[in-house]
């Protein structure tokens, strides 16, 4: 595997790649709210339960409503994003999904653009500027690693290499490629 990443064409590819794999109907509307996006992210961090970033062990238990972990083994306590690149964010889970999938909408479609900028992503988020500056650095940073990382496995349907989709294409899918189509098509020019 390991891709090369070294010319500008290979890294567009795999923002292509990534975008071929983006739920047809929308990351806010597979994973509509905090709670879904947390236990989707505890899922793919964790796809055989929950493990203490201490120590490993998977004896843990969970502190109700604070949605904190802790270890029955060494004690320690933890978060959903605990020793993730999530690791202390100030941000919801929530708006690092949505970040995610305009970032790979955006740099799928344009060509050696490194979009949406950090004005773009505060304005859609609602977040300050330093923060979204701060997100969309972490976020790209594992989108680029194969398979887009921790965060591209949340948010991105398997790779089945087939082209199988498992859901009927709806109007909605049809615009959202469309308008890709027009992009790339202008891009070309
Ligand atoms: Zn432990």
């Amino acid at each position: 595997m390991g891709s090369d990443h070294s010319s500008p064409k290979s890294i567009h590819t795999h923002w292509e790649e990534l975008f071929k794999r983006l739920p047809r109907e929308g990351v806010s509307a597979v994973w509509p709210t905090e709670a879904a996006c947390r236990t989707r992210f505890i899922e793919v961090r964790w796809p055989d339960g929950v493990t203490c970033p201490a120590c490993a062990s998977k004896e843990t238990g969970h502190l109700g409503k604070r949605h904190t972990f802790y270890c029955k083994a060494c004690r320690h306590q933890f978060s959903a994003q605990s020793g993730s690149v999530a690791h202390r964010s100030h941000v919801a889970l929530q708006l690092w999904f949505v970040a995610a999938e305009m970032i790979i909408r955006s740099r799928a479609n344009f060509l050696g653009a490194d979009g949406p900028s950090g004005h773009d992503l505060k304005d859609r988020l609602g977040i300050s500027y330093s923060a979204a500056y701060k997100l969309k650095k972490l976020i790209v940073g594992e989108l680029l690693q194969p398979g887009g990382g921790l965060v591209g496995e949340c948010i991105l349907t398997k790779d089945t290499g087939d082209g199988c989709e498992e859901r009927p294409r709806t109007p909605e899918d049809e615009i959202k490629e469309l308008e890709a189509l027009i992009l790339r098509a202008n891009r070309r020019q």
